[in-house]
């Protein structure tokens, strides 16, 4: 079980009145966090999935009760001829595109001596090509349609989700850690090219994060007592943790804020293995 980070609390501002947003494979953990996140601060929200229709579809009951627009559909982020239709198809019923979310992932574990050529393509293809061709179609309309000031002071925003292994070599995910690593180049090159235009391009790097692509990690009280030795601030993250952080860089709040890393990791970039001198 997640817990809610913001319950109990102040309700979140709306800072994205009037907003568009897309995030990729929301209908679990960190999407389906981040998606509802940026409706209840008052986007709009398209709920991308590839598989599991219906909880996609429970996500965009819980974003539609805060009385934003929202509906899912269904792409497989590492298909051109399928991620072109899907922003196509967000321009023809939001009108266009304001925060793209590029959250998708996956891992295909195993040690590089035994990683086949197909574990390495499918997470490159989902995890790097993913959000650049999401990247790709969200800044054409971007440049189409440029600032609108009363939406936003940028022409657009584009979110990576990266990871803490975007720095942090990992043994037996060379792949995944491969694919965040170049999703670091891909932000930082996009944010290089696309700020003169107005658009901002930045990530956020999840430290360990509650959800199923890590089960293994946190699911016992052995296995969360080993990963906590690797977490400064002795807390798993909560989905929403991840959440929190992308509504408030999508938001005009963070307008100078532009192809930068927000590590959301408990500390784990601190490298605590030298908390006690190393
Ligand atoms: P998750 O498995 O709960 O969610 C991943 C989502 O991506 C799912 O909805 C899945 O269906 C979707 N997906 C997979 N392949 C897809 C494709 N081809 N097209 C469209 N959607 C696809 O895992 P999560 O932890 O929520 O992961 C979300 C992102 O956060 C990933 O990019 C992951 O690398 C990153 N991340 C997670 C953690 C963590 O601790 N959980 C840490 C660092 C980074």
């Amino acid at each position: 079980m997640t817990s809610d980070v913001n319950e109990g609390r102040r309700p979140v501002p709306t800072i994205l009145q009037g907003q568009k947003a897309l995030v990729t494979g929301a209908n679990s953990g960190i999407g389906k966090a981040t998606a509802i996140g940026l409706g209840r601060a008052g986007a709009d929200v398209v709920v991308n999935y590839v598989f599991g229709k219906e909880a996609a579809e429970e996500v965009v009951e819980e974003i539609k009760s805060f009385g934003v627009r929202a509906y899912a559909h269904e792409a497989d982020v590492s298909q051109e001829d399928q991620v072109v239709p899907m922003v196509a198809r967000m321009v023809e019923e939001f009108g266009t595109i304001d925060i793209m979310v590029a959250n998708a992932g996956l891992q295909r574990d195993a040690a590089i001596t035994e990683m086949s050529v197909a574990q390495w393509q499918k997470v490159l293809d989902v995890n790097l090509t993913g959000q650049f061709l999401c990247a790709r179609e969200a800044a054409k309309e971007f440049l189409r349609r440029g600032v609108v000031p009363e939406v936003s002071r940028s022409a657009g925003k584009i979110i990576c989700m990266s990871s803490v292994h975007q720095i942090i070599p990992w043994t037996g995910h060379v792949n995944y850690a491969a694919s965040k690593g170049g999703v670091l180049m891909l932000m930082q090159t996009m944010a290089q090219e696309l700020a003169p235009k107005g658009i901002r391009v930045n990530a956020v790097a999840p430290g360990a994060i509650r959800t199923p692509i890590n089960r293994s990690a946190w699911d016992t009280p052995e296995a969360e007592a080993d990963l906590l030795r690797l977490v400064p601030y002795r807390r798993v993250g909560d989905p929403e943790d991840i959440a929190n952080a992308v509504t408030v860089l999508a938001s005009d709040l963070m307008d100078y804020v532009v192809g930068t890393t927000l590590f959301v990791d408990g500390g784990m970039t601190l490298f605590p293995g030298f908390a006690t001198g190393g």
